[in-house]
């Protein structure tokens, strides 16, 4: 079985456990005004007024008198993050992120330590609040397709589970947008034919969705039909370790795209040393407003997992790549791959590769007691 684990309101329920005068009012964090960006989070009062994610600032605070507005702390909800994947980790190595607030987990190898999968995600849940006082939703169901779906149809402190023999009937009302790869085109066009709920995918031939809709019909006709065969990639099993972050709000500005870069350059080093792992090929991805993603990759001359190289990797890319003017980005992703056999690396030449092996070891040690990404490196340009 597959659990899909969801913070409820993360950034938001962050700041209001971090801020115990704000709880009961409605919060958001975005900004950087009450006139100016997107909000980032709302939490479930805020909601009560119509507030979600990626609203204009200044149409929330139209709605809400009364809003409290927060400014966005990356490196606090990314510590905390880490401390929700340490409680994860105890009962599964097999995790895989989705971003700092979701993820996967595959419990079929710990079933027999902690008790069925509906035991473990009840467990995870309990710990989650007992410990870091926050609220995480639940899907417990045979692939992550459902699972992701169960963990969201019962929000906020949802717990959801979907044995194998009721999965038709979970699926069969909920509408098509609930089907990965259904966007807002592919509905419109399903809505033509009077295909309105997963059932009524169900109900058409394989052929007949494949000659509509080509290949992504097969892959809407196996969803429907509750066939998933992606499996959990954890950290341990993957052949590249990588980190992404999508905006909510697309970014045009160039120093804050490489602040970013940055962020997503230090989690990706820090959990390479975690597992003891080095790679050689550095890649890095762009999305733009318009969908078109780009990957740039750079194999280094010696496997590292050293911050400042990787970085240096992720910056000369990032400059190359990104047109001059004005860009609209929308993803930035960052990843390392290439683990050799051997890891051991050549000797370098460099007379600050020992200083900065120090460097990443000390801020490792801080981060690993204190919580990740307390340190966090400044960085030139
Ligand atoms: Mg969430």
């Amino acid at each position: 079985m597959i659990i899909h684990l969801d913070m409820d309101a993360f950034f938001a329920s962050v700041e209001v456990r971090n801020n115990p005068e704000l709880a009961g009012l409605p919060v958001v964090v975005g900004g950087p005004s009450k006139t100016r960006g997107v909000v980032a989070a709302a939490n479930y009062e805020a909601r009560k007024f119509g507030i979600f994610s990626a609203m204009p600032m200044s149409q929330a605070s139209r709605l809400c008198s009364d809003l409290r507005i927060l400014p966005v702390n990356m490196p606090l909800y990314a510590s905390v993050s880490s401390q929700i994947h340490e409680i994860f980790n105890r009962y599964t190595p097999e995790i895989e992120p989705l971003s700092l607030d979701e993820a996967f987990l595959d419990v079929n190898g710990s079933i027999k330590l902690f008790g069925s999968a509906e035991d473990i995600a009840r467990r995870i849940k309990q710990d989650i609040k007992d410990e870091l006082r926050l609220i995480v939703s639940a899907g417990v169901a045979p692939n992550k397709f459902v699972a992701k779906i169960a963990s969201d149809i019962d929000k906020p402190d949802g717990f959801v589970v979907v044995e194998n023999d009721a999965m038709q009937d979970f699926l069969d009302p909920l509408p098509i947008k609930r089907i990965w790869g259904v966007g807002k085109k592919t509905e419109e066009q399903l809505h033509n034919y009077g295909i309105f709920t997963i059932q009524d995918i169900r109900e058409q031939s394989e052929r007949w969705l494949i000659d509509r809709f080509g290949k992504h019909g097969d892959h809407i006709y196996r969803l429907a039909n509750g066939q998933d065969k992606r499996e959990v990639i954890s950290d341990v099993r993957a052949k590249s370790i990588s980190s992404e972050n999508t905006f909510v709000e697309d970014i045009t500005n160039k120093d804050t795209l490489v602040a970013y870069l940055s962020h997503l350059t230090e989690q990706v080093a820090a959990r390479l040393r975690e597992k003891g792992r080095k790679g050689k090929t550095v890649n890095i991805k762009i999305r733009y407003h318009d969908f078109t993603t780009i990957v740039r990759s750079k194999t280094l001359s010696a496997h590292t997992n050293q911050t400042q190289k990787i970085w240096q990797a992720v910056n000369s890319l990032f400059q190359t790549a990104i047109p001059s003017g004005q860009v609209a980005v929308r993803l930035l992703g960052v990843g390392v791959s290439g683990f050799g056999a051997n890891q051991s690396e050549q000797v370098d030449l460099f007379a600050d590769d020992d200083k900065h092996n120090e460097l990443d070891e000390v801020s490792d040690k801080i981060n690993q007691r204190f919580g990740k990404l307390k340190i966090h490196r400044g960085r030139k340009i």
